[in-house]
């Protein structure tokens, strides 16, 4: 077995990342390391627990996907959980008592706000939404507020405003505030909150983690020791943990997450560019485009604009006339996974709004959202403007 673990401190995160849980097999030397799918662990003895004994408070397989997030977030201790709404969750319930303020994003992701939205309902908070892109206005609004949580998220979806971590974190620690960013659109290779002033930073791993949509699953992870173990407790005392075979599957992908990124992002400026050059095309929403209003603040904070494009067609007869002529492209919701997929915003992801609330968050019946994928570049250029010329 390769003491790889003790000469771990030399190595960059990304590698610590790839190789986490190699050949710790002692049992066998096995180099990836197996699946536990044991739901309990001997005791060796009398009161002698092993390292684990019961799998919904630790699970071997989860831990090397949970050490591979805390190394590329760099933060001290991550809970895997069984979905992205489960780490929202375990966040919220572990630092959030009775009649807490809580401030989250006016657009942000739809599960994310139905979710607060009755915690406020039944009254275990009191719900401010904010728009964390108008930085001044943003920042009185939580000096007035005094939250105790402060939840952003960027990019947002699906118009992909950029808000600035640094700023909003400081904002939100000067009001008092604990601050949860979820970071499931860059991916941690693209941006870390923790290092920008986030306490907490969160991941659907569904999405790019993975990447190859074949599991649900999500990550939580903390700043400080102290949260951390704070976190690790509360997701075991409401069961919010992961499986282990989502974990392998999760494990498995993000060995490779740093490679798609490449390509998604290669694919996505691409497309882009195609969009852009197309009469049919209203508007393009990328933050890599110098006329983005967030361009700048991404450039500074993220170290890639990532693979997530929306457009605007002029009206649903377009959308109508588009959908059918794309072949890479699949019509379906979720992202960040190596096939590429267009979703129609106001009646896929964004349907459970009401029809004023997506005018006032700028969706139109116009708006698509491209996950661009990792198939060969000319590829996708080809298919997307060739439907785009099927649009009159
Ligand atoms: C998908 C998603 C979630 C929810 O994650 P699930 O794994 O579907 O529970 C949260 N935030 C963002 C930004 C997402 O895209």
């Amino acid at each position: 077995m390769q003491e790889f673990d003790q000469a771990a401190d030399r190595f960059s995160a990304l590698t610590r990342a790839v190789r986490s849980g190699i050949d710790t097999d002692p049992a066998n030397g096995a180099v990836v390391p197996p699946i536990n799918l044991s739901t309990n662990y001997s005791f060796t003895g009398y009161a002698e627990p092993r390292g684990y004994d019961y799998s919904r408070a630790g699970n071997p397989t989860r831990q090397v996907f949970a050490d591979a997030i805390t190394a590329l977030e760099g933060g001290s201790g991550t809970v895997i959980t069984s979905s992205g709404l489960s780490a929202v969750t375990t966040a919220v319930l572990s630092v959030v008592t009775a009649g807490a303020r809580v401030a989250i994003p006016h657009d942000a992701y739809g599960g994310t706000w139905r979710l607060f939205d009755n915690l406020a309902r039944r009254g275990y908070c009191e719900l401010h939404t904010v728009d964390f892109t108008a930085a001044d206005t943003a920042a009185a609004r939580l000096a007035e507020l005094q939250p105790d949580l402060v939840f952003l998220e960027t990019p947002s979806n699906p118009l992909l405003r950029i808000t600035d971590l640094t700023r909003m974190s400081a904002a939100a620690h000067a009001a008092g505030a604990l601050v949860v960013a979820d970071n499931t659109f860059c991916s941690p290779l693209l941006q870390q909150p923790l290092s920008l002033g986030a306490d907490l930073v969160l991941h659907s791993t569904t999405k790019y983690i993975n990447g190859h949509s074949d599991m649900v699953g999500g990550s939580l992870t903390a700043a400080t020791p102290q949260l951390a173990e704070e976190i690790s407790y509360f997701a075991n005392v409401y069961g919010c943990t992961g499986g282990a075979f989502d974990a392998y599957l999760g494990m498995r992908g993000l060995r490779t997450l740093h490679t798609r990124m490449r390509a998604h992002q290669e694919n996505a400026a691409a497309v882009v560019e195609v969009l852009l050059a197309h009469p049919a095309v209203r508007a393009v929403y990328y933050p890599g485009l110098p006329e983005h209003p967030g361009h700048e603040l991404a450039a500074r904070q993220q170290s890639g604009f990532g693979a997530m494009v929306s457009f605007e067609l002029a009206g649903v007869a377009e959308v109508k006339q588009l959908l059918p002529a794309l072949h890479c492209f699949t019509l379906a919701e979720s992202l960040g996974g190596t096939e590429s997929l267009i979703s129609h915003t106001a009646t896929m992801t964004h349907a459970g709004m009401t029809e004023e609330a997506r005018k006032e968050a700028g969706i139109t019946d116009g708006l698509l959202r491209l996950s661009v994928g990792i198939e060969a570049t000319e590829d996708l250029v080809d298919d997307l403007r060739t439907a785009l010329d099927a649009v009159i």
